[in-house]
């Protein structure tokens, strides 16, 4: 519990704003995605598809905010997935930046072109609907990280093993319900980026920086991957040290 006191208020804050309507996941019908449907906010599971069992344990399950490695890396983070655009995507493309990915699944679905399109992200677990984990019941809990793994499979082809606690909301109760889900790790972070990078900011190996997909998204990101290199330092995949 000691690492949750570490959430910096201007994450809550950043979180806070970001306004994440579960209407149209809970009124889904039995039609499975697809490209061919309608440009609207409306996002339809396909009820039919189930995970296999998970083997993991509560015990099993790691929280992490930093990695642990004498590799010079770092790892690029970016939640919720409201905020895309093509100047985002000319940069991940052109630098080939790795970037892991904690968006809603309604997120990844209403923007399913552009996120299918990047070619060194992965995609992890931000819950289904932004929810506060620790204020909901042990299977609400289940339901937000199991509905969210399922449906990000679906759009994206590949299930989540990685989950990140909306404004840093972990709770031990937590390890249960992604035992269930078959997340493994809890990934919390040792550095945050807003709108404005600090001039004088210092990366160590290992750090997980947080950032989020907003419209500043873009300057941001340039500035940290252009001081990164000066510090010898590069990003590199969460998959790659999680396994
Ligand atoms: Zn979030």
């Amino acid at each position: 519990m000691r690492r949750i006191r570490r959430v910096p208020i201007l994450v809550i804050a950043s979180c806070l704003f970001f306004q994440f309507s579960i209407n149209s996941v809970a009124s889904a019908n039995n039609s499975s995605p697809s490209d061919s449907s309608s440009p609207t906010t409306s996002f339809e599971p396909e009820s039919t598809t189930t995970l296999p069992p998970s083997p993991l344990k509560a015990s099993d399950i790691v929280l992490i905010s930093k990695i642990k490695t004498k590799d010079p890396v770092v790892f690029i983070t970016i939640d919720d997935g409201a905020t895309v655009s093509k100047n985002l995507a000319r940069l991940l493309d052109k630098q080939q930046v790795p970037v892991t990915t904690f968006a809603m699944p309604e997120m990844i679905w209403r923007e399913r072109k552009w996120y299918r399109a990047r070619q060194n992200m992965t995609f992890e677990n931000h819950t289904n609907s932004h929810a506060y984990m620790t204020t909901i019941t042990p299977r609400q809990q289940r339901n937000e990280l199991c509905v969210a793994n399922k449906l990000i499979k679906q759009i994206i082809g590949e299930r989540p093993i990685m989950y990140r606690p909306p404004r840093g909301s972990w709770s031990e109760e937590n390890r249960v319900a992604m035992a269930k889900c078959g997340l493994k790790y809890a990934v919390l972070w040792s550095v945050v980026i807003e709108k404005d990078v600090p001039q004088n900011i210092m990366f160590r190996k290992g750090d997980i920086i947080l950032f989020h997909y907003i419209p500043s998204l873009p300057d941001a990101l340039k500035i940290v991957l252009e001081k990164l290199k000066k510090q010898g330092l590069e990003p590199a995949l969460l998959r790659d040290y999680l396994k």
